[in-house]
């Protein structure tokens, strides 16, 4: 267990895992995701700037909401979320459908090849992801 300040409201708070933030402001962002929810079904073709304004959440809270795949977007737009690999813009999730394939057969081919010296190119995935989630 670790203590660290809340990203939401600043409080220090026993750190578990997950969202770096305390169990207050978890409680008030799932609060705002059933408000959003119903909102969509009222306004399903509201963007994401109308949703963000008239629930008064930010664009980057509903953006990891559909990343979680919690939301799913009528339609994909480059102003919505983009695939994580390619660019593309996608409805919901991290990936477009043929990222997530090339993902899957990737994972495929790794299995095929359990001998493949794995070792010093782990430590160098390590880094990137780091760097990866930094600038997020
Ligand atoms: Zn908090
Ligand atoms: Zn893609």
């Amino acid at each position: 267990m670790e203590i660290i300040n809340c990203k939401e409201c600043g409080r220090l708070f026993n750190y578990l895992s997950g969202p770096r933030i305390c169990e207050d402001c978890k409680r008030k962002i799932e609060q705002k995701f059933q408000d959003v929810k119903q909102y969509l079904e009222k306004n399903p073709n509201a963007s994401l700037d109308q949703i963000a304004k008239d629930n008064d959440v930010t664009v980057k809270q509903i953006k990891l909401w559909i990343r979680e795949e919690r939301l799913i977007l009528s339609s994909p737009s480059p102003d919505g979320i983009l695939c994580e690999k390619c660019g593309k813009p996608i409805c919901t999730g991290k990936l477009c459908e043929e990222c997530k394939k090339e993902v899957a057969s990737g994972l495929q081919e790794a299995f095929k090849k359990p001998d493949a010296p794995v070792e010093p190119k782990k430590k160098k995935d390590n880094k990137n992801r780091m760097r990866f989630l930094d600038s997020k």
